[in-house]
């Protein structure tokens, strides 16, 4: 067998036609850098994005081709000098590589189930640490179930909701999985995904998405894969207090859970956004916070019909599927920026929350993005002089007024506060009928009113720049939900760059949203790799 050693090009500039298979791309791809069939030893598509400003609408790859290290035909020295080629960059492993740390072999709590906590689990379950992952929320299944009645109608439980149990806050959502963080561990983390089941697309698309239904087959298998591993999880389980040792200041030596006491050598902290009181708990135990800005605003929702038709034209290529956007509008004089976030094509508009009586607006949709809407958070971001209060947790007192306040607004039944973006523009009540993919419904209120000046002026203004590049966006169509008031978190745990200790403490990190060092489902993940791996580094 030749075992010369090989060389993964990236082959960039490439463009595929709708109706182009992935296979002829490679062969283009071959041909650009001068290489036979019988001279790569294998290629894929390495990056796939749509271009919805050209006409027709365009799909720019990224094509990786492995070739012996030393080929080297006169095109590819041609394509390198013009730098559309260049070494493809190496995925990094979970596989943790140090074996003789401190910590391989001990037991390691980790708190919470989101893409954090348990992408932080699994390098230290292969490290050979001894995992326990936590979660105060129910599993899969029974979080399922106890959605239910809260979607009728019923009481929310404040422990198993949108936000809490297994698989976090994502577990409900668009699963887009898309980071503009180009990390190493990305590749290996999405490869996990795949072996779980999710759709090996999400390998190379830049618009990679897993959608909910598809969510709820790869987090079981996710966990499987953890407990075959040998680590144990705990539902319903809520971390309540850190046990410090008395004699060396930092030493975590174990949890209070509400299902007891749990002795262990570290802890990886992953509660995600949403976990206010564990937060405020842990600061009276000497776990630092940080107030830090936060994006806040409404969620908008149109037609889907609306969206795909402006950005695709019509007919729009059905292979193409849902349209989605990202817009961005810069700051101009006193005039804040504003962008759109976590938009969801075909899907539907949620109620974010855990805690009664609070409404915190987002999105979610099925891996076929097919209901008939459209919706996306349209976010400013705002620091500590605009919310104002005192201390690490200013951040969380105006979030919790601003959901408090929709919750009202919206007539007190988890239906939002909503106006048409032609009304918000125009400073008057919408009439009529509100209709919204949000199950509990929209009531008319003045959302202009109700925002902060500062987010109601970036709004308008890029309300009304968006309605040039996406026709009908910021007319009667375009509903405004309040409030997106969760788009990112509030607090910053701070902890040391490279082994992400807390500061102050020996044995525990902060990971994740929660932490303030992610904003997103890979991010998270990433953040939470790269705990495990640290953790286990430790000498
Ligand atoms: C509806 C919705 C849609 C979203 N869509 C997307 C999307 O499409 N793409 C994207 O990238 N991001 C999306 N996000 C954001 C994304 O979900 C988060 O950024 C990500 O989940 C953060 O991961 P995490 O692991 O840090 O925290 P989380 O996922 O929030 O997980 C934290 C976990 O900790 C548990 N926990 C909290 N406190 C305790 C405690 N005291 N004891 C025990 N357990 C505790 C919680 O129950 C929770 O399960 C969405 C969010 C929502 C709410």
């Amino acid at each position: 067998m030749d075992r010369a050693p090989l060389r993964t090009l990236r082959v960039g500039g490439l463009v595929q036609g709708l109706e182009e298979s992935d296979a002829e791309v490679l062969e283009r791809a071959m041909r650009r850098v001068g290489a036979a069939p019988d001279e790569t030893r294998g290629g894929r598509i390495a990056r796939r994005s749509v271009d919805a400003r050209k006409r027709p609408v365009q799909l720019p790859v990224q094509v990786d081709l492995v070739v012996p290290e030393g080929f080297r035909s006169k095109a590819l020295q041609r394509e390198e000098r013009s730098g559309r080629v260049r070494s493809a960059p190496l995925p990094g492993s979970l596989q943790p590589r140090s074996t003789g740390g401190r910590f391989v072999g001990a037991r390691v709590v980790v708190v919470g189930t989101g893409p954090a906590g348990m992408f932080a689990a699994l390098p230290l379950a292969l490290g050979g640490a001894q995992v326990t992952v936590l979660d105060r929320g129910a599993d899969l299944s029974e979080r399922h179930k106890r959605l239910v009645p809260f979607h009728r109608g019923g009481a929310l439980d404040p422990e198993t909701n949108l936000l809490f149990g297994e698989g976090g806050a994502g577990t409900y959502s668009d699963g887009k999985l898309y980071t503009r963080v180009d990390h190493p561990l990305e590749v290996p983390i999405l490869e996990e995904l795949v072996a779980a089941g999710a759709p090996p697309e999400i390998l190379f698309d830049a618009r990679a998405h897993v959608g909910t239904d598809r969510l709820h087959t790869v987090l079981p298998a996710l966990r499987q894969r953890l407990v075959d591993l040998g680590v144990e999880f705990r539902f319903g389980c809520r971390l309540e207090e850190l046990e410090l040792s008395p004699s060396e200041p930092g030493r975590v030596t174990g949890l209070r859970t509400t299902l007891g006491r749990l002795p262990c050598d570290a802890v990886v902290l992953a509660t995600g956004h949403s976990a206010r009181d564990t937060w405020e708990t842990l600061a009276l135990q000497g776990v630092p916070f940080e107030t830090k800005p936060f994006q806040f605003g409404v969620r908008i929702e149109h037609p889907q019909e609306l969206i795909t038709r402006a950005r695709y034209g019509e007919p729009a290529p059905e292979v193409l599927g849902a349209a989605s956007y990202a817009l961005t509008a810069k700051p101009s004089g006193t005039v804040r920026g504003a962008h759109s976030f976590c938009m969801c094509p075909g899907g539907r508009v949620v109620a974010s929350v855990h805690e009664e009586g609070h409404l915190c607006t987002n999105g979610m949709s099925n891996s076929t993005h097919s209901s008939r809407w459209a919706n996306s958070g349209l976010v400013v971001t705002l620091g500590p002089e605009d919310y104002g209060g005192d201390g690490p947790f200013a951040g969380v007192a105006f979030q919790r007024r601003m959901e408090r306040l929709a919750f009202e607004a919206g007539g007190g039944t988890y239906a939002a506060p909503a106006q048409r973006a032609d009304d918000f523009l125009a400073g008057r009540p919408s009439r009529g009928e509100l209709a919204t993919s949000l199950v509990f419904g929209a009531r008319a209120a003045r959302l202009d009113e109700l925002l902060p000046e500062a987010v109601t002026g970036a709004l308008a203004a890029a309300l009304a720049r968006w309605e040039r590049v996406i026709p009908g966006y910021s007319g009667a169509e375009g509903l405004l939900l309040g409030f997106e008031a969760r788009s990112s978190g509030p607090v910053r745990i701070p902890r040391d760059r490279d082994t992400l200790l807390v500061d102050g403490f020996r044995n525990l990190q902060a990971v994740g949203e929660g932490a303030g060092w992610a904003g997103g489902i890979m991010s998270a993940a990433i953040d939470g790799a790269r705990a495990g791996l640290a953790l286990l580094a430790l000498a």
